[in-house]
């Protein structure tokens, strides 16, 4: 969907609820109360009532939307470029284009929308072949750790640890110098708090299937993967070769950090996963073309919003 078609679709606050609505009655509306199915539309009230129940419930509660006092219209503007814009944009610039006096509510807008995707993504799990690697993304430190000297290297205070893996599928083709060629699938990018073999355990658990298969290299956080999935192929491979042996993770890291750097600056630690999920959900949909508006918008009425401001 193009800006123009954007415009004209959902030129005011009443398309814009028109549709919520049209969304949320696909998806279902459950009473959370009683755990009803079934509800009366209040259209006065711009509410669900619960047939079993009567426990009322408005179009924005139990959604992305829940608690906001927005526009429906900013959100659906907020989805739509979202989902329409190759890269990013701040919470800044949104603000700007919007006209809107304060910045808060549009930063948190964004983040519940990215809370969505990542959601969205958790109920996926990785498949066949996967390359895994850590990736250190520098974050702005606390003002009161400023002034402590700084660690070198991987455990320095400015650095984040996430956790990158990425479907990378065998494709038929000549073997080249880099090994055998393959096409990426999904990723996933997590925020870690440790390098501890059980961190790194729990995710794959988590997010890979059993029957796959682990490239990676051989970090002693590694160890137990065979016992997580099907095959683990750890290899001992100098740190300049990591891009051969791991392409679409090193790919993804090196494309991640460049578009957090280009678009948001200083991002502190607890929002960084956050900036990864917007990365990841877009990037997992790279080939979705303009399913893409209403598969947020699926997210977006299927799961409520439990963001909250965590600044220290
Ligand atoms: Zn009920």
């Amino acid at each position: 969907m193009n800006l123009l078609n954007f415009v004209s679709q959902f030129p005011d606050e009443d398309s814009c609820k028109a549709k919520w609505k049209e969304y949320r009655d696909k998806q279902g509306v459950v009473c959370p109360k009683c755990g009803g199915k079934e509800h009366y539309w209040k259209s006065d009230k711009d509410s669900y009532e619960c047939k079993k129940c009567n426990y009322r419930q408005s179009l924005r509660s139990n959604t992305v939307m829940h608690g906001s006092q927005l526009p429906f219209r900013y959100w659906f503007i907020a989805i739509h470029l979202l989902t329409s814009t190759k890269k990013s944009f701040s919470a800044c610039e949104l603000q700007r284009q919007l006209g809107h006096s304060t910045y808060n509510p549009i930063w948190a807008m964004l983040h519940k929308l990215r809370l969505a995707m990542g959601k969205r993504d958790a109920e996926y799990s990785l498949k066949e072949v996967i390359e895994l690697d850590e990736a250190f993304f520098s974050t702005e430190i606390d003002e009161e750790e400023k002034d402590k000297p700084l660690k070198r290297g991987r455990g320095s205070q400015k650095k984040t640890k996430v956790l990158v893996m990425a479907e990378s599928i065998p494709v038929d083709g000549e073997t080249t110098k880099k090994g055998k060629p393959r096409k990426v699938g999904h990723i996933k990018m997590f925020v870690i708090d440790d390098l501890k073999a059980s961190t790194i355990e729990e995710k794959v658990s988590e997010h890979i299937n059993k029957d796959s298969t682990i490239d990676s290299d051989n970090s002693t956080s590694y160890t137990n993967f065979n016992m997580l999935v099907k095959e683990h192929r750890p290899k001992v491979v100098p740190k300049e070769e990591l891009g051969k042996m791991l392409p679409w993770v090193h790919i993804a890291i090196s494309n991640a950090k460049r578009m957090l750097l280009d678009v948001f600056h200083d991002i502190r630690p607890e929002y960084m996963q956050s900036y990864l999920n917007e990365f990841c959900y877009k990037f997992n949909r790279r080939h979705f073309g303009e399913k893409r508006f209403d598969r947020l918008m699926i997210a977006g009425v299927s799961y409520k919003n439990k963001f909250r401001y965590n600044i220290k």
